[in-house]
């Protein structure tokens, strides 16, 4: 084949040709890059990420080697986060100062860069050339943007043949830069995410062993000043006794408050057994009302009953349904004004009995409507409460309720009152 003379100018139909062949060779790179970036994308994990990163970077512009820098914003330095055969706990330890290095220009300047000799050019930062014992002999890098931030710089080192690099390496590095900023930015959000979720877990873990030890370390003590301000009070009388009264009711308020952070840690733990028996809803809503019914009376509130005549057998703990009923009718009682109308109502849906507490109480927002039912959510802010309470005993109610496969939900219009149904399997 007789080779073109460079001089010798092109026909019509040869520089048709240069251009079609110019034009493949481009729809192959940008179909290339749109392959890759697709690949880049679907990658969010950061270190499997920025070797794929570097791995194309090489493959577009041919060259022998490539690697990313990231701007860590706390040091306030360019760190090595990849470099094609170099091992990640060496490149912890290689830091690029932004002053005195050509990758420290490129994010400076936010502008691509060549460097064809990197022996001779002063801008050339030869310390990581030493610790990884990689020789470069010429670079070209660009910014990795995202967002008008310049987050690192990719470098593709030593072209291969030691051809010049060219326009077009330049074009296909920038293309694929901004992919992988994008990517870069992706994963370490999503990095930052998991960390956070860990980190969530682990609170909760703390949390919760937390309220384990302390609701069991305060159990027994309690046991003992209850015990003995009960035994004293029976032997005295006059104001001694009442004195005696106020720290026994006291004693009994913490006692309530330490069963519901015993409660809560038996359900986080999966340790609640259910002891499943059937029998008629009304027997627990006539029980559960009577003992609650002094609290409604010195509050002068009224208690209604709306329970079907005839028995409306449930299968459930008898022990556990106590404490969930128990539960919204001293919430009922709670959030009532003086004075206020309380409602209790049991009625048959299907293989279901659907069990209500209504109140003309001072009601719920709707958008707490869901997460009153988290584990100490109240909708008053803590520092400025009327109401006592830790805001266990709506999540202590969906966790029992679950365990008998049922649901619990609130209804509610702010001022006028509320109503909290649950649902429980009837034995027939
Ligand atoms: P606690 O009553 O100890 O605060 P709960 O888990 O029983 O905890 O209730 C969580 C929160 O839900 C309460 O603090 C209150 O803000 C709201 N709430 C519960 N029941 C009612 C009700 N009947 N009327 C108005 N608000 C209620």
């Amino acid at each position: 084949m007789v080779s073109q003379n460079p001089d010798k100018p092109l026909t019509e139909s040869g520089r048709l040709r240069q251009s079609v062949t110019r034009l493949q060779r481009q729809t192959e790179q940008l179909s290339r890059i749109l392959e890759l970036s697709q690949q880049l994308t679907s990658t969010l994990e950061l270190q499997p990420l920025l070797q794929e990163i570097i791995r194309a970077a090489a493959e577009l512009t041919d060259t022998e080697a490539a690697s990313i820098m990231l701007y860590d914003e706390n040091a306030g330095e360019l760190r090595f986060a990849a470099i094609t055969n170099v091992a990640q706990e060496q490149l912890t330890r290689i830091r690029v100062p932004i002053e005195g290095s050509v990758a420290g220009v490129i994010w400076k300047t936010g502008q691509p860069m060549l460097v064809t000799d990197a022996y001779r050019d002063p801008r050339h930062y030869d310390g990581t050339d030493q610790a990884t014992r990689f020789q470069t002999r010429n670079i070209l890098g660009v910014p990795l943007a995202y967002k008008d931030r310049n987050i690192g710089v990719l470098e593709a080192l030593n072209k291969c043949g030691d051809e010049p690099f060219t326009e077009e390496d330049t074009r296909l590095l920038c293309a694929l830069a901004s992919q992988a900023a994008v990517a870069i930015q992706n994963a370490q959000l999503v990095g930052a995410l998991q960390q956070a979720y860990q980190k969530l877990n682990q609170l909760d873990t703390l949390k919760s062993d937390f309220i384990a030890i302390a609701s069991h370390e305060l159990r027994t003590p309690l046991a003992i000043v209850l015990g003995y301000a009960s035994m004293l009070k029976d032997t005295t009388s006059g104001p001694t006794a009442d004195q005696l009264e106020v720290v026994v009711q006291a004693a009994l308020r913490l006692r309530g408050l330490i069963e519901e952070m015993v409660n809560l840690s038996h359900l986080d733990a999966g340790e609640t057994v259910l002891e499943l028996a059937a029998f008629p809803i009304q027997e627990l809503v006539f029980t559960v009302c009577t003992e609650v019914d002094s609290l409604a009376t010195a509050k002068g509130q009224t208690i209604s009953l709306h329970v079907p005549p005839d028995p409306l057998p449930i299968k459930a703990d008898r022990s556990q349904i106590t404490i969930v009923l128990n539960n919204l009718l001293t919430n009922a009682i709670k959030f009532t004004a003086p004075g206020g109308r309380i409602a209790v109502s049991a009625e048959q849906h299907g293989s279901e009995a659907w069990i209500a507490v209504t109140d003309s109480g001072i009601g719920i927002p709707a958008s707490d409507l869901e997460r009153i039912f988290e584990p100490f959510y109240q909708v008053e802010p803590h520092m400025n409460r009327r109401h006592g309470g830790l805001g266990l005993g709506l999540s202590i109610a969906r966790g029992l309720i679950g365990l008998h496969s049922g649901r619990i939900w609130a209804e509610s219009v702010v001022g006028k009152g509320s109503r909290f149904t649950f649902t429980l399997p009837t034995s027939q």
